[in-house]
């Protein structure tokens, strides 16, 4: 089976990178964009494989000893940059130990290949650093960065990197795909919660998501008493805050949507409608559209350093106070 062959909203891109090699033209940098889940390190790895193919035709021939090298993640000509530590800075020391081996000549296929990725986590120095490289460039080498925010990066890098966007595949040829991939189960679901994306909601899948979603959707529904968001709040801050504020937003989203269209059958957890209609009717709608906007605010500050718990506490106390139970 060939990966990058079935994920079909790919082609065009997959064409046109195909195109670069035939012309014998491929931009020393390439930026890939898009949400993450969409396919970005796939495609990027499947091109990667048949840049440094020895007997390469559409694809990668993934027999020849440099693709089994690939294959064995120990291909000498095949640079990967990384954080250290997922969601921290890509380091200026990750750079320099690049550049030295840039000095060199590719050691095996005569060309190579810097994976960066995600490009928008390098600091300030590791981009600057990076971008003395892009202005030396370098026939044997390509640099493939991912991003699926490519606001955070210097406008030098930008305008040194040839830009390619990868799209969110249909809705119906997504759901194909992923049937296709073995999932059997809340395959819309798992895709709604993953904004499109087909291998989040692989990743979901297989992190359990859909369970944590009902154990949180739960908790959030029994809130009934003043002292229960810090207790739930404790509990729940020591998982991906940012998920949980997600999954909150969707859910106050459409419990907005179905107050104003009880039949409205286009929201984004439908496996919940049963359980949120009854509640749509009696909330306090100007307390809801606070809780959300906090929960918006809160979204943005869960970028930088924050006390997760505090954060999770607070909107957890707005949204009892949108119900219609509890006297404030
Ligand atoms: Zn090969």
């Amino acid at each position: 089976m060939n990966l990058v062959g079935d994920m079909n909203w790919l082609t065009p891109q997959w064409q046109r990178l195909t195109a670069y090699v035939q012309s014998g033209r491929v931009p020393q940098a390439l930026l890939l964009v898009g949400r993450e889940g969409v396919g970005k390190a796939q495609l990027a790895e499947a091109f990667s494989k048949r840049l440094l193919c020895r007997e390469p035709q559409e694809y990668a021939c993934g027999e020849c000893a440099s693709c089994r090298l690939f294959a064995a993640k120990t291909h000498p000509d095949f640079l990967r940059i990384e954080p250290e530590e997922a969601g921290k800075a890509i380091s200026v020391d990750a750079v320099r130990a690049l550049k030295a081996n840039l000095a060199l000549k590719p050691q095996y296929s005569g060309r190579r290949v810097v994976y960066i990725s995600p490009a928008h986590q390098m600091n300030v120095s590791s981009a600057n650093s990076l971008l003395k490289t892009l202005e030396e460039p370098d026939e044997h080498t390509t640099l493939l960065l991912l991003t699926d925010s490519p606001e955070l990066l210097p406008v030098t890098i930008l305008s040194r990197c040839q830009r390619m966007n990868l799209p969110i595949p249909d809705r119906s040829l997504a759901i194909t795909w992923l049937k296709k991939q073995g999932l059997a189960e809340n395959v819309e679901v798992l895709l709604t919660l993953s904004r499109g994306a087909p291998f989040k909601a692989l990743n979901l899948a297989n992190d359990g998501m859909i369970e944590k979603r009902e154990e949180f959707f739960n908790a959030w529904l029994g809130l009934t008493k003043q002292d229960e968001p810090a207790t739930v709040a404790e509990k729940w801050s020591k998982f991906a805050c940012e998920t949980l504020v997600d999954w909150m937003i969707s859910w106050a989203m459409d419990l907005i949507r179905l107050r104003s269209a009880p039949r409205n059958q286009s929201i984004d957890n439908l496996d919940y409608i049963e359980r949120l209609l009854p509640l749509a009717q009696k909330l306090n709608l100007k307390r809801m559209f606070e809780y959300l906007d906090r929960l918006n605010t809160g979204r943005k500050l869960l970028l930088g350093q924050v006390n997760r718990q505090l954060l999770l506490e607070e909107v957890l106390i707005l949204w009892l106070k949108c119900q219609p139970k509890v006297k404030n």
